[in-house]
């Protein structure tokens, strides 16, 4: 069966790799939509900190049930479903806390079990989640960054009647912004230096847009807020910037919520975060309570996901849109279609 393979870094390609096997608590799954996303890219530069060529990329999945184990009683043949790629142990303090995000002994994809950017996969059912009936397979695939945003705004909370900014937005930040303003945020500020996902992102959400165009967000940001500033920053876009132009734009009592990594240790502004009584918080991944939740949005049709995918391609063409993605400044959402 095909599959988007990275034989070394920068080489990608479509290779024949060998079917998977299903064991008793195991599924298959006929892939049906892939996203492709930043840290796909950051595996095929080289730069990702675990994923390492030669491996499958692909982690964003939607696809059809073909075979169950033996043990396997929670999903039938033919369900839609999408893939929570990772795989936690259940055991450790982290896990039996309910932060199966950050457990040390999580097994993650492209290393502890393959690329999910194949014809099919072979997954435990403990991480495969029902999606509807009718659901579009593109729609399907973007539950995997949803529950990445989900995460992300529970973190901070309730977002009825509050001033959100998200700083950055690709995908992750775009759903932030949708989450945002379905969950009623009264003013949405989004900023990137990407102007088709700025126009995508306003579109779907009627967030005020702007081009930061590699400077700062701070001036304007503010002016939008009379000077109050926002409620919550989100920051999806791992620059230092961006975490300065963060801690300008949140209220005091606010709360700043990281989604994006950074390359390099960023200084924080500590007298500003003590006397604001501002909270700075990271969110990782998502935990299954969170992919649940991103699974229930997409299954109930609530929010647009739809406005943010940009390209729909055949698997063919996902070696030379990798390439092109590097450099690319319109790709909000690439999904590939199997
Ligand atoms: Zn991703
Ligand atoms: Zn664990």
């Amino acid at each position: 069966m095909k599959a988007l393979h990275l034989d070394a870094v920068q080489d990608v390609g479509i290779s024949e790799v060998a079917r998977p096997t299903v064991g008793a608590h195991d599924v298959r799954v006929r892939v049906r939509a892939c996203g492709l996303c930043g840290s796909d890219l950051s595996v095929y530069l080289g730069q990702h900190p675990f994923r390492k060529a030669p491996v499958v990329l692909g982690h964003e999945v939607a696809g059809e049930v073909t075979e169950v184990g033996s043990g396997v009683d929670a999903v039938a043949l033919g369900d839609r479903v999408a893939i929570e790629p990772q795989i936690a142990c259940g055991r450790c303090a982290a896990c039996t806390a309910g932060h199966g995000n950050v457990c040390a002994n999580k097994g993650v994809v492209g290393v502890d079990f393959p690329g999910l950017l194949s014809e099919e996969v072979a997954v435990p059912d403990s991480i495969v989640y029902p999606l509807a009936g009718d659901i579009d397979w593109a729609i399907g695939a973007m539950a995997e960054p949803l529950a990445v945003a989900c995460r992300a705004v529970r973190a901070f909370g309730d977002c009825l009647g509050r001033r959100v900014a998200v700083l950055g937005v690709g995908a992750i930040g775009a759903l932030v912004a949708l989450l945002a303003r379905h969950g009623g945020a009264t003013r949405l500020l989004v900023t990137d230096v990407r102007q088709p996902n700025l126009d995508a992102v306003a579109a779907a959400t009627g967030a005020t847009t702007i081009n930061v165009g590699g400077g700062s967000a701070r001036d304007a940001g503010s002016a939008l807020t009379d000077g109050q500033g926002f409620d919550a920053v989100f920051v999806a876009a791992g620059a230092p910037v961006v975490l300065r132009d963060a801690q300008a734009l949140c209220r005091k009592g606010g709360m700043i919520v990281a989604i994006a990594l950074f390359a390099e240790p960023v200084p924080v502004d500590m007298d500003a975060l003590v006397t604001g009584e501002l909270t700075l918080r990271g969110s990782s991944m998502y935990t299954p309570d969170d992919f649940g939740a991103a699974v229930a949005f997409i299954n109930s049709g609530a929010l647009d996901v739809e406005a943010l995918i940009s390209h729909r391609i055949g698997l063919d063409e996902a070696p030379a849109m990798v390439r092109d993605m590097v450099d690319g400044t319109d790709h909000l959402k690439v999904t590939v279609l199997l």
